[in-house]
């Protein structure tokens, strides 16, 4: 089934039309660097070092130094020599009594290796390592330029055999994100961790040949707005639109991470997926958040203003009506992105059905096909739902409501030949659209979900940023048009 979406004429895809000039204009304007960043940096020459806490809390660890190297105490007085490949191995003693014997016990040793190649347990990283011990055990720091940094990182962000802008979009986003988070880890010592928290950093083994251009061409570079360093947000694919970050994440909007159409993730995957949750999947998996059902009714989603993004879905059922927030939902169901719209309804619904009937016929395109089920009601208000999701034998259509209203027709459509046949007998127009129960209650089978994107949706669309890489947008343009009002800014060292 092709499930395609039709935009429709509406006040939402002017809005739309106008931001994505509005990007496009802001393009041709995006100044290479600042000058006054230029002058500020001119008498700096250093790359800024990153300290990456490495992993928690060691009880031990050992240190190779593949081109020999040297030990620092605290004081750093070099105290040790390494000959080449030799290891440093350091343990917690194992009783509690011994621990006032631990080696280097609250000291802050620095282990160096020649040509700034050290390897902490089975690992290879650039820079050198602090281990900052108690009897406790030791906490590890690497301490690295932020371009080495940085090689260690992208390839686990985006593919390496992602065209080169887009790389170095990506490598822009990274480079922004290091800069901003100096401190984030500030009272363990350090700026960054290893993990996902931050960015995953793995060392010299994720470097890649495809990578290191990337990160040399666009050396220093960050992004800034307001002259403060960006939230450098990004996901998989947005399916179509990304999101305003207040939407997603609420606080306050940030005035670079606003909604932008994005026809470029298109061929990408998860751009358009779908899920079908059967009853027993639901009660299961709903019980562990303490909602207890055996019967579901109707289900319907709770989207205010945010177009398909769900905040919760509301689930009629035996027990009355519960709402679940979107986010559990997605972590539930291991979804791709909280943007859906649901499928089957009781019988009830499936009607189209309006408040305000008007004489012209709307929608004529979607009249022509004789099989016509309604998907999805959203947004319920007084004069009908703002949008409807129809499944025709064309595949699903997006339908917005028109600025007349909606036409009143009536279609119960069980089948092809019921439909063509039967278009005298129909349920009222306003009970469907109140979704008012009706006595004889029917049970769902299944959730039908029709959703788009993968991720937060918020900010950089990876997927979108591989296509215009294809199609040789320069890494400036593909930054520009994700991010609002954003200047480039050079570090200078
Ligand atoms: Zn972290
Ligand atoms: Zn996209």
């Amino acid at each position: 089934m092709n499930r395609s979406e039709t935009g429709g004429f509406n006040k939402n895809l002017s809005n739309s039309l106008l931001l994505m000039i509005l990007t496009i204009a802001g393009i041709l304007l995006f100044p290479a660097f600042s000058e006054a960043a230029r002058r500020q940096q001119k008498s700096d020459n250093s790359e800024p070092v990153l300290r990456v806490k490495m992993g928690g809390n060691h009880t031990k660890f050992s240190v190779k130094f593949p081109d020999g190297g040297w030990l620092e105490n605290s004081r750093g007085r070099k105290i040790k020599t390494f000959r080449k490949n030799e290891v440093f191995s350091w343990e917690l003693p194992a009783s509690g009594k011994n621990r006032s014997r631990t080696q280097y016990r609250g000291e802050t040793i620095a282990l160096h290796g020649n040509n700034s190649l050290v390897q902490l347990d089975k690992n290879l990283y650039r820079g050198y390592l602090q281990a900052v011990i108690s009897d406790k055990g030791a906490r590890i720091i690497n301490h690295v330029g932020i371009e080495s940094y940085l090689r260690g990182v992208v390839g686990s962000e985006i593919g390496s055999m992602s065209p080169v802008e887009s790389l170095r979009a990506q490598t822009v986003i990274a480079r922004t994100y290091a800069y901003a988070s100096r401190g984030k880890h500030g009272s363990e010592g350090a700026d960054v961790c290893d993990s996902t928290h931050c960015q995953v950093y793995s060392g010299v083994k994720a470097e890649r040949a495809a990578i290191d251009p990337a990160v040399k061409a666009t050396r220093g570079i960050i992004m800034i707005s307001d002259g403060e360093p960006i939230a450098t947000l990004y996901h998989a694919s947005c399916g179509g639109m990304t999101s305003d970050n207040d939407k997603v994440f609420g606080g306050a909007p940030r005035s670079y991470l606003r909604r932008v159409i994005c026809p470029f993730c298109k061929d990408g995957h998860n751009y358009r997926w779908t899920r079908s949750i059967k009853p027993a999947e639901l009660t299961n998996a709903l019980r562990r958040e303490k909602i207890v059902f055996s019967k579901l009714y109707d289900a319907e989603i709770d989207a205010p203003a945010n177009m398909d993004r769900v905040t919760s879905i509301i689930l009629h059922t035996d027990t009355g009506t519960h709402k679940v927030r979107g986010t559990t939902f997605r972590r539930l169901f291991n979804l791709p992105s909280t943007t859906f719209l649901l499928g089957n309804r009781s019988r009830a619904r499936e009607v189209i059905a309006a408040a305000a009937p008007v004489k012209t016929p709307v929608n004529s395109q979607l009249m022509q096909h004789t099989t016509l089920r309604i998907a999805a009601l959203v947004d319920d208000a007084g004069d009908g739902p703002n949008q409807l999701m129809i499944l025709t034998e064309s595949g699903l259509k997006r339908t917005l409501r028109p600025a007349e209203g909606w036409q009143t027709i009536g279609l119960r459509l069980a089948s092809r030949e019921e439909a063509e046949s039967s278009s005298s007998t129909l349920p009222s127009a306003t009970a469907a659209t109140k979704g008012q129960v009706q006595a004889n209650r029917d049970t769902l089978n299944e959730l039908q979900l029709f959703g788009r994107g993968y991720g937060h949706q918020v900010g950089l669309c990876q997927a979108g940023t591989i296509e215009m890489g294809k199609r040789n947008w320069s890494y400036r343009q593909i930054l520009a048009f994700y991010y609002s009002n954003v200047a480039l800014r050079s570090l200078d060292y």
